[in-house]
């Protein structure tokens, strides 16, 4: 399944892909199924890229288990331009949204949002953490539900459930009714961590991904959204970007991004041969695991994350001694273990471990770091 001639890559974002699906597309690039096209010429409203279409669809909703009430949508834009469609899309009938912030990404998201409507912060870790008599320093934690101010007129709150460049995620999302707030729905940025495990789509009312991630290529945005929210977009909200009318074309009011549509096809077709979310969240599981014990029992390396929010997906490290992170770096580059600089906020490495990395990955990345500790300790 996994070759060890290909160098392990734990890039952050685009992101590995499995290799079947990469093979595969190669074999298809010049004539997909016998069309005599390669999929990037054909049409978006022939019957070819209609069946790759509503077969990917099809696909995304049966590994995520998404009701019928909700549309999955596939758009472009990426996660960022999500930032502005979210509010665009919900903020037509109330005007007011919260936040919680918990990392640099739902920041990101508060701050669009406020050209868009009346935003507040719901709740924040941006400060210090006090529990156990340890500190846990801002971003490195996650705040309790029972703490966020939820105003009752709110339309949405929003949280981010994986902070990619702080390696900190939600296990699970709150019920906004039991917190005060039965109108509003939660709105999730879940751009590197959907597909990682089961997610109850039920509790939200959009899910929005970029698909670089977790997904598949860069180009295609992944939208999960409850009908009843749609047709409220703001007066501006461009048409192109408006929910009710990508969902009422079966994503295609305009031209979607049809490639990369393809990839992420492939990706959950392979994600079912896997045996599904259930299936890859025990392997996720094992494979941060590995790491995470690691780091804990070593006093050369350091994560910084509260160990109740720590990521399954991006795992942020440090040396104890920033000094040695260029020879780190050149030296698993050598050992074919590409892209773990960490993102230049928070310094250090970063390990992004995403479906598509095998647990083999992990231990090569493990097996060097105890060699270099062995080596520079
Ligand atoms: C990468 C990322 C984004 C940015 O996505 P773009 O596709 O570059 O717009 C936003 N949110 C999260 C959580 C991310 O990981």
């Amino acid at each position: 399944m996994s070759s060890q001639a290909r160098p392990w890559n734990f890039s952050a974002g685009p992101s590995v892909l499995p290799e079947s699906v990469l093979r595969q597309a190669a074999a298809e690039m010049l004539d997909w199924h016998g069309s005599g096209m390669s999929v990037m010429e054909m049409s978006h409203r022939g019957k070819e890229f209609g069946q790759i279409c509503s077969e990917a669809e099809a696909d995304l909703r049966q590994l995520l288990n998404v009701p019928d009430d909700y549309a999955v949508l596939f758009m472009q834009g990426g996660a960022i331009a999500a930032n502005a469609l979210v509010p665009m899309n919900l903020l037509g009938r109330s005007d007011a949204a919260d936040y919680v912030l918990s990392g640099s990404w739902s920041v990101k998201s508060e701050k669009e949002a406020r050209r868009y409507g009346d935003i507040r912060v719901a709740a924040s870790s941006g400060t210090v953490l006090e529990s156990d008599g340890q500190q846990w320093q801002p971003w490195t934690w996650v705040p309790d539900a029972a703490s966020w101010q939820v105003r009752p007129d709110a339309a949405y709150v929003h949280l981010c459930s994986n902070e990619t460049i702080g390696g900190v995620e939600f296990s699970d999302w709150p019920d906004l009714a039991a917190l005060g707030a039965s109108d509003a729905v939660l709105t999730v940025d879940a751009s590197s961590n959907i597909l990682s495990r089961p997610m109850d789509v039920s509790r939200a009312g959009v899910i929005f991904a970029g698909a670089q991630k977790n997904a598949g290529p860069a180009g295609v945005t992944l939208v999960i959204v409850r009908r009843d929210l749609l047709g409220h977009a703001q007066a501006a909200c461009p048409s192109a970007f408006d929910f009710a009318n990508v969902a009422k074309e079966g994503s295609c009011f305009n031209t979607p991004p049809t490639y990369s549509i393809y990839i992420a096809g492939l990706v959950f077709k392979w994600l079912k041969e896997q045996g599904g979310l259930a299936e890859i969240e025990k392997r996720n599981i094992a494979k941060s695991a590995l790491l995470y014990d690691y780091l804990a029992q070593t006093g050369f390396y350091r994560n910084p994350v509260h160990p109740n929010f720590r990521s399954r997906m991006n795992v942020p490290f440090t040396l104890h001694d920033a000094a040695l992170d260029a020879e780190f770096l050149s030296g698993a580059t050598a050992r074919g273990l590409l892209q773990l600089k960490g993102h230049k906020s928070v310094g250090g490495m970063r390990a992004s471990i995403y479906n598509a990395m095998p647990i083999e990955g992990v231990q090569a990345l493990v097996d060097y770091m105890k060699e270099f500790e062995r080596t520079h300790g």
